[in-house]
Formats: C-alpha cells, structure tokens, sequence
C-alpha cells in the first residue's frame, strides 16, 4: 500500500492570465496522473522524474540508481495540462512555454519530507519537464562511517579539534561532499554552541542548527545568506559551494572570528583548491591563517562481497600505476549473484586525500608558490593522495581498481 503524496507548498505562480488553463490544470484526472507519477517515483526511491513529450503523447519515466524505467504513458490530449499542473506547483509562469524554466515545491509522503526542483526546456513536441528528488533525512551519518582510513581520520578529528578555521571538502558533483560536511558539524556540534547552514539544497537536518536557503526571485540571494549568516556570530557555520570571489571573501573573514566553517568546493584535488581560494581573490595571507583541513573525495561503487573476484596485481598493471605493491597484492572485479542483484555491486565505499597546512605549507602559500611545489611538500609531509588510498581500498576488495582510476 502505497503512502498518499500531500502538497505543503504549491506555489501559486504568479502570472496567470488563463482561466481556463487554471481550471484544465486542476482538472481531477491532470491532478491524478500527477501525484501518482510522483507517488511511484518517491516509492521506487527515484532521484528523477522526466516528463518526455513525444509526438503522440507524453512519457513518464524515472530514474532510480542510475538507471531509467518507465512509469507511464499519457495521452496526447492530457499531454499540456499534466506538465502545466507541475508548472503551477513549482511556481513557474504557465502563460510562457517557449522558454527554460525553473522551480520548486515540496511534498510529504507518508512521514517523509521530499525537495522537488523542476526544470522545464521547451523541445520539438513540446515541453520537457524534469523533476528532481530530494529525500530530507535526518543527519545520521557519522565520521567513522565514511570510509575513511584510520591514519586519516585521525588526523582529521585532530583538525576539526582546532577552535577556528575553514574546512573545505572538494570534489566533482554527486561525491558525497554534504554528507562528509553533515558528519563533520554532527562531531563537532555541542549544545552550548550555536550552529547556522546555508545551502541552496538541504540534504539532511541536523538537529540543533538552524538551516537556510536561498529563494528565486527574492533578494535572499546566496550572497545575502552568508553575509546575514556571519552576522548573526554561529560558533559552527556551513556556507555551501563557495562560487565566487564576494562569497569566497566572505567566507574567510567568517573563519576568522573564532568559529568553524565548513564549505564545499567543486575541485579536482585539494591543493588546487587551495590555489583556486586564491584565484578567486582571496588574499594569501588569510587562506594561510583560515585554512584548517581540505578534504578531496570520491565515491566508488562498492563491489558486493558476496561475488566479487579476485585476480593478481601483476608487473604490467603496478608499472601502470607507478607504484610498488606489496607481494602477493590483489585487485577485484564485479560478479553478479542474488545479493546484489547480479549487478555485482551494493552501494558506494568513498576515497579520500586530506591536505592539513603545516607552518611550511602556510609560508609558502603566502609566498604563492607553484601548486606542483606545495604538492611536493605535502607528500614529503607524509600526505597520501587520492589515488593511493583507492589504489589500497581496491586492494581490499571494497572496489575495483578501473572505477578507481576513473574517478579521479
Ligand atoms: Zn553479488
């Protein structure tokens, strides 16, 4: 039995000239089609829903763990009031279908509290609808969860031990960096400290901090949200992707004033990020004195252990690597058996390279040496990188060594 899906914020959009477009969108049938195309989604666990118009009608289709299935297929005549009906919910102007739009609205299902962000491009047969699902979840995840080595994350406990700084944590979309962020603040929080996070997507709520967001078409802006953040003296602070020199700025100054900031940063490599702080403006002398931890990730499909199997590291594939294995070193490739589905895989296992500024890696960033200079620093400082610690957990058997290499 499925949950009934409840709209808390259908946004009225603003706009709207058309009587009898507003009455065909409210019509029982439209309104039907609509919530059980979402109620199957939230159901299947999808991360989208598309909404594809076709010649003859309209194809409703998901996305759940990578993969697109079809839901259902609505006729040619329902075909505009259905994607009108999810225009009028995320507050979009139904009166415009030549042009891209955005929005958003919320729903429940059941207990759950779902994010939905909808993005429409007009095409050949009509307009194209995406909606992307977020599932709020309470933040639950802790530190020793993520997969990090035991060398790692002890150095990064001793990090998040300092009384200020800014931690940053890098990597491409979709590498799990909210949720390294979220595990970060649940350690560090402690009731007597006040806690604030910005974010234009809210993943998790952690209980005990106050979480804001940015609102189209209001003066709310990213920018206005962190200033007015910083302004209100959080010990604990979470600023979301750091974009831009202004918010870059702001940003640092926040670090200094005896709180933590944790940030995203979408980077390739941690000391680059260090070098893209000072691109952005950013003066040396303050990333030097703000900057507590960067920590560069990955996810990684988790290879199931049921099926996995093992083959040798031989000569030609550690030459590959440039890297000396242990004896008697293996890697591992996917099965398929019943546990996992026969996809061979369950789950994700993360990789991680963390960069800890030392007194010489701080002089030397304000000296704004080569990003190649500082690397070599920081490996003769013991630093391992991200290809090291996937290399070793392909070696242990939570991933292959090809999904490895391809992630960084
Ligand atoms: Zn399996």
């Amino acid at each position: 039995m499925q949950d009934k899906i409840q709209f808390d914020t259908a946004k009225k959009s603003p706009e709207v000239d058309s009587r009898q477009v507003r009455s065909a969108v409210e019509d029982k049938t439209v309104i039907q089609e609509v919530d059980q195309a979402l109620a199957d989604a939230v159901a299947a666990g999808a991360s989208e829903v598309h909404f594809e118009p076709r010649m003859d009608g309209l194809s409703i289709r998901m996305r759940v763990q990578g993969s697109m299935s079809g839901i259902k297929d609505v006729s040619d005549r329902m075909k505009t009031n259905v994607i009108n009906r999810l225009k009028v919910l995320s507050g979009m102007d139904i009166t415009k279908s030549r042009i891209p739009q955005t929005g958003f609205f919320k729903v429940t299902v059941g207990d759950r509290k779902i994010e939905l962000y909808v993005y429409v491009m007009p095409s050949i047969y009509g307009e194209s609808l995406t909606v992307k699902v977020q599932y709020k979840q309470s933040a639950t995840m802790h530190l020793d969860q993520l997969g990090m080595s035991p060398s790692s994350l002890a150095a990064y406990r001793k990090a998040l031990g300092r009384s200020s700084g800014l931690y940053l944590v890098t990597g491409p979309p979709g590498s799990g960096k909210r949720t390294t962020i979220y595990a970060s603040i649940l350690e560090v929080l402690k009731p007597d400290m006040l806690a604030m996070g910005f974010d234009p997507v809210i993943k998790y709520e952690i209980p005990g901090m106050v979480q804001g967001k940015p609102e189209d078409r209001s003066e709310y802006t990213f920018a206005e949200g962190i200033r007015a953040l910083v302004q209100q003296e959080p010990d604990v602070a979470y600023i979301g992707d750091i974009l831009n020199e202004q918010e870059a700025r702001a940003t640092i100054h926040g670090a200094f004033a005896k709180r933590k900031v944790f940030a995203r940063m979408t980077a390739n490599d941690s000391i680059n990020a260090v070098q893209n702080l000072v691109d952005m403006g950013t003066q040396p002398f303050l990333v030097a004195a703000s900057l507590a931890a960067v920590l560069n990730q990955r996810l990684i499909p988790r290879l199931c252990t049921s099926c996995r199997d093992p083959y040798p590291a031989d000569e030609a594939i550690q030459k590959e690597l440039g890297l000396k294995l242990p004896e008697n070193a293996r890697f591992y490739k996917a099965g398929g058996c019943e546990a996992c589905d026969n996809t061979g895989y369950s789950g994700v296992v993360g990789i991680f390279e963390l960069f800890l500024p030392s007194e010489e890696l701080n002089k030397m960033i304000v000296a704004k040496e080569q990003v190649q200079a500082l690397r070599q620093r920081a490996v003769r400082e013991g630093m391992s990188f991200l290809k090291v610690d996937g290399v070793l957990k392909a070696m242990a058997g939570y991933c292959t060594l090809e999904e490895v290499l391809n992630a960084l």
